[in-house]
């Protein structure tokens, strides 16, 4: 074929499958229009999922009539006047193409009014032809009203995936940009009833649990944190709160949502070694920079961005919530008021607070457990931005052991004060690391029962645990069908002697059911935590002491002493300082 221009149809055609790829594309556009036009409160009324309609109604600046056939215009923008000013972009948009692209692969009606002007102004768009400016009565703002997506690329419409999803994606995207502008109301509806409503009111915490529902988003931990220029605000999981994937980590960079950046890294970085292996933590993070600090010009959907100094955005981000996530892990200090009756904050002899308020006592049996986070209101949650008096998780010192107590409890003397340590937890870990390490060595015996145990399953778990077989596999378990949904067991890794394994395939099993398709390598780890959490020594089983020695030893010898595989802590710190106040031989009392 010779050479030829591309007609200009075409050529749209193929400009618009840069910038708009699903319904959630147009959603987005629109709604960034809005949020640039400064509107307080933007409606956004799907049908279909967004293949019939997309309507995003905004009471922002709204469009002179003489300039609506301009902004359908490819390369036509109000936000941009010279090639410099690309360098210290803040607004949403900025190359002028987004109308122009939706315009040309659906019915396009732009409906607007500025405030000045005595009524509105109406211009239909249809596969890219514009039709005449009409004048209507409009509210102040602009409507604008999608209708019938790529009905004329029909090979577009083949790429859309099920209404459930396509609807999940605008969920997302709203929710997300919910919480990123809290100042502005925001609402979608699918029918009558909205699935997203917002106040606008500015509070964040209420519109997290839109996105994560209201336990969740209750033990999420606020980050506040400024250094020269830099700002990160939001929320992160404490490491108690996981995912088996990396879908719960956003960012917004200036008030923009990106994704697949290198910051997920930094993130998962700060959480290092506190998390096990194949999980992930939820955040939703608002980074606010120099706008010429970073280049947003580098992606047609705007969603990736290139930094200017990636490895200052790097390491302030990993450093910031590093620090945030430190003040609230620490080893869980008994803080003393239910534990003495006292309701007096304990200060370290700097005198800043102390931050371990994510770490409550149990209040009816005078428990000295931490609690969840899910027993603090929001309220109550301390910010963050508090820096912790530690700069780095330590392993954990010396230990001097005195004893075991309840026999569910080991009591250890280190240089700084009393250590309680949960035996249940502190074995888990030590197995888990140690069956890690064997199996990352290719390492790993297995051991024979004597007698192979037989267990029956239900149907759909059945299923479930045939397809885990070769990972179990890999871990030194030797498990075969054995009859209808049937298995026997007959040898189990060699460190966990004779525990009973058909209670750890079970608990497995129902692990697995929670969620639907693990990936291969965090499966492997989910496996193995599932088992040592089975095979761990329990509470309420009384040790030798030269067990409850080597327990100590093996947990001082891991990379992460202070959780167990599941993030719960393996131990309690009572501090010397801590026990001086409370017997009044410092301090004011
Ligand atoms: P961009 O946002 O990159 O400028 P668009 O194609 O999205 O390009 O929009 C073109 C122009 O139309 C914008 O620059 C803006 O002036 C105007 N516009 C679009 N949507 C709105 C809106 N909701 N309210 C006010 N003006 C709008
Ligand atoms: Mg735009």
């Amino acid at each position: 074929m010779p050479i030829r221009i591309l007609s200009p149809e075409v050529a749209s055609q193929i400009a618009a499958g840069e910038v708009v790829e699903r319904p959630a594309s147009v959603v987005k556009e629109l709604v960034e229009n809005a949020l640039d036009a400064g509107a307080r409160s933007v409606a956004v009324t799907i049908a279909a999922a967004g293949r019939t309609l997309v309507e995003v109604a905004d009471d922002g600046a709204g469009i002179p009539a003489g300039e609506l056939s301009l902004a359908v215009e490819r390369h036509a923008t109000s936000k941009l006047a010279h090639a410099d000013d690309l360098f210290r972009i803040a607004t949403l948009g900025f190359r002028g193409e987004a109308l122009a692209s939706i315009g040309s692969v659906s019915r396009l009606t732009l409906t607007s009014r500025p405030a000045d002007a005595s009524a509105g102004a109406r211009l239909r768009v249809e596969g890219g032809n514009l039709g005449r400016v009409e004048e209507v009565g409009a509210p102040v703002g602009t409507v604008v009203r999608v209708e019938d997506l790529f009905y004329n690329v029909p090979a577009r419409l083949k790429f859309l995936k099920q209404d459930t999803t396509e609807r999940r994606a605008i969920d997302a995207l709203l929710t997300r940009y919910a919480l990123a502008y809290p100042q502005v109301r925001f609402r979608l509806a699918e029918g009558e009833a909205p699935s997203l409503q917002t106040s606008g009111d500015g509070d964040r915490r209420a519109i997290l649990a839109a996105l994560y529902g209201v336990e969740t988003a209750r033990q999420m931990l606020d980050v506040t944190y400024e250094e020269d220029g830099f700002r990160l605000g939001g929320f992160i999981s404490p490491v108690a709160l996981t995912r088996s994937n990396r879908r719960e980590m956003t960012f917004f960079i200036n008030g923009r949502w990106v994704q697949d950046t290198p910051l997920n890294t930094a993130l998962l970085q700060a959480y290092h070694t506190l998390l096990m292996v194949g999980r992930y933590p939820l955040a939703v993070l608002f980074i606010e920079i120099p706008p010429e600090a970073v280049d947003v010009n580098v992606h047609p959907a705007k969603a990736e961005v290139r930094f200017r100094d990636p490895d200052k955005v790097f390491s302030f981000v990993q450093r910031s919530v590093r620090k945030a996530l430190l003040a609230f892990t620490p080893v869980p200090q008994v803080t003393p008021p239910s534990l003495w009756g006292r309701t007096e904050t304990v200060r370290p002899p700097d005198g800043r607070p102390q931050v371990d308020a994510a770490w409550v006592l149990g209040h009816q049996d005078g428990d000295i457990s931490p609690a969840s986070g899910a027993d603090q209101s929001p309220a109550s949650m301390p910010q963050a931005s508090i820096e912790s008096r530690q700069s780095s998780i330590p392993n954990i010192p010396l230990l001097r052991l005195v004893g075991q107590i309840g026999a569910t409890y080991l009591v250890a003397e280190g240089p700084d004060g009393l250590y309680l340590i949960d035996q249940h937890a502190a074995h888990e870990r030590v197995l888990f690391e140690k069956l890690m390490a064997l199996h990352g060595e290719k390492r790993l015996s297995s051991q024979a029962l004597l007698t192979p145990v037989n267990m029956q399953l239900p149907p759909a778990a059945a299923r479930l645990l045939e397809a885990q077989l070769p990972a179990l596999e890999h871990f030194g378990f030797q498990v075969e069908p054995f009859g209808p949904n049937g298995y026997q067991v007959r040898a189990v890794p060699a460190l966990f002697g004779n525990a009973d394994p058909a209670a750890a395939l079970r608990a497995l099993v129902e692990d697995f059911e929670e969620d639907e398709a693990p990936l291969q390598a965090e499966l492997e780890a989910r496996v193995a935590g599932r088992v040592c959490k089975r095979m761990a020594v329990k509470a309420g089983q009384s040790l030798s002491p030269d067990e409850q020695r080597a327990l100590l030893t093996d947990l001082e010898a891991c990379a992460s002493p202070r959780t167990c595989p599941h993030g719960r802590p393996t131990m309690i710190h009572l501090s010397v300082d801590m026990l001086e106040r409370q017997f009044g031989r410092k301090g004011a009392r």
